[in-house]
């Protein structure tokens, strides 16, 4: 039996990588043998629908050899150690990873209570995945498969996967960069959780879209024509928002009508050089709301999104926005981390053994930490100290020297201390914001310079676990505190 994924498959990876999936395709089908899906298919129609969505997002060969497999250990007779005989070890940490994670879940509370529980879950799962950030992008395609056949379950069982995506799985995309991701198990879950609002807000959004797509056209036509003319290669299409973003929006702003954003003309250039000419191309022909001016290209979003957004007027009082980006940030905005497993950067998987995420672009540095502590954790702690980590905004600040952080809004400069360096932490004696001395217990905000007062002779002190925040100056803190004896 020939399958869609081999046939993919081909196009992207080498002969003995496509060999190896398809003894892993061999071994799955006999391994599920008998089973089916509640949708009444054979159970091999889901891992290989899995596989198909990682080979799409051009994952390495073995994270997509780990789709085929994802369910065989938990499922079947299948072992781990036989998983790893034919396929390797990379590919036998990999399943045993995802079975970790399945175990972590099902030991879970139920989703429906109230957020912290599944904060802690969440943690969890970190925990579960311990060392390879991998299993978390086999766990959403495994997620955005069976959200795609939740129909044959019950309702019940509907909502409560609904629910836990939407508190699980959506921030975990985001956090990850993974925004198409993110947006494909929002309108998913949307639709099973909330099936009222979805339907109405659905039927608003297509009247609208309707009338303004045909409005829409004459300025592409003529946004086109004029760059042409500037002699800009590019290609522009049309994006339409996320009904589930459209629904939190509205909870905040009240009217559609203040959502200049439902659909947005996109631009796709070369290089980050056309980005700034489109722009000042669109500037030229129309007139920009002035508040509306966002350059993330030159400041990134903190999980790494970069774009050009601009909204003008059109001479008719048209309002439109417009999104610019290069093909590598657009690359970035669709697949995020998944982007940095490229099936055809030999380097990447070459270094990609146990670990290798340390191989991540800076923006998703926290990353790195996250899994440090993630294993520490492993071996006794509370999870309580990820939550920050995890669910709070992002900020960035400032090194007097211009050296970019990264860290969870609400961290305190004990927390900026111990990221630059542990000694620094260690040491720290003062705090120096913009200028001016800022008590420890001060939360720093985005675009802060800090400078941290260090001196020799400064200690840390038990009562600093109340002046940090982070979970990776936590665990630097209490390591020191320990070798110190004074806690
Ligand atoms: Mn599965």
């Amino acid at each position: 039996m020939e399958s869609p994924l081999l046939d993919l498959a081909r196009q992207y990876y080498q002969p003995e990588e496509v060999a190896l999936l398809k003894t892993a395709v061999e071994f799955a089908t006999r391994a599920h043998e008998g089973q089916l899906r509640a949708s009444g298919e054979p159970y091999i129609v889901h891992p290989l629908g899995v596989a198909h969505t990682l080979a799409e997002w051009k994952m390495d060969i073995d994270t997509v050899v780990t789709g085929v497999l994802h369910d065989t250990v938990e499922d079947t007779d299948a072992t781990v150690e036989q998983i790893e005989a034919i396929f390797g070890t990379n590919v036998a940490h990999l399943v045993d990873g995802v079975t970790k994670v399945n175990k972590a879940r099902s030991g879970m509370k139920d989703i429906d209570e109230y957020l912290p529980t599944t904060r802690d879950n969440l943690s969890k799962l970190l925990i579960a995945v311990g060392d390879d950030v991998r299993v978390i992008i086999i766990k959403l395609a495994d997620r955005l498969h069976n959200l795609h056949t939740l129909e044959f379950l019950s309702p019940e069982k509907q909502k409560k996967i609904a629910r836990e995506s939407l508190q699980v799985f959506a921030p975990m995309a985001d956090r990850l960069g993974m925004f198409r991701v993110r947006m494909q198990i929002e309108d998913l879950a949307f639709r099973y959780d909330k099936p009222d609002e979805y339907r109405k807000l659905n039927k608003i959004m297509k009247d609208r879209l309707a009338k303004s797509h045909r409005r829409l056209l004459s300025v592409q036509k003529e946004t086109e024509d004029a760059m042409h003319k500037a002699g800009i290669e590019f290609t522009m299409s049309g994006r339409v928002k996320s009904i589930y973003s459209v629904y939190k929006k509205l909870r905040k702003v009240g009217g559609l009508d203040e959502l200049f954003d439902l659909i947005a003309l996109r631009v796709i250039v070369e290089n980050k050089e056309d980005c700034y000419r489109v722009l000042g191309v669109l500037h030229s022909l129309y007139q920009p709301l002035l508040d509306r001016i966002k350059d993330y290209i030159a400041v990134p979003k903190p999980n790494g999104y970069q774009s050009l957004h601009t909204t003008v007027i059109t001479p008719s009082k048209q309002i439109v926005e417009f999104q610019i980006r290069s093909r590598s940030m657009h690359e970035y905005a669709e697949r995020g981390l998944a982007a940095s497993f490229h099936y055809n950067e030999q380097k990447l998987s070459k270094n990609y053994e146990r670990g290798g995420a340390s191989i991540l672009p800076a923006h998703l540095s926290w990353i790195n930490e996250l899994q440090e502590v993630a294993s520490n954790l492993q071996k006794g702690g509370s999870v309580e100290d990820l939550s920050l980590d995890l669910f709070a905004d992002r900020i960035f600040v400032y090194s007097p020297k211009g050296d970019i952080y990264n860290l969870p809004e609400g961290s305190l400069p004990l927390d900026f201390a111990y990221l630059v360096h542990s000694d620094i932490g260690q040491h720290a004696y003062g705090a120096i914001v913009n200028g001016k001395p800022q008590s420890f217990d001060k939360p720093l905000l985005n675009g802060d310079i800090v400078e941290i007062v260090t001196k020799k002779s400064s200690q840390p002190k038990a009562s600093w676990l109340k002046l940090v925040k982070t979970a990776h100056s936590r665990a630097k803190l209490k390591a020191q505190l320990n070798k110190l004896d004074v806690s």
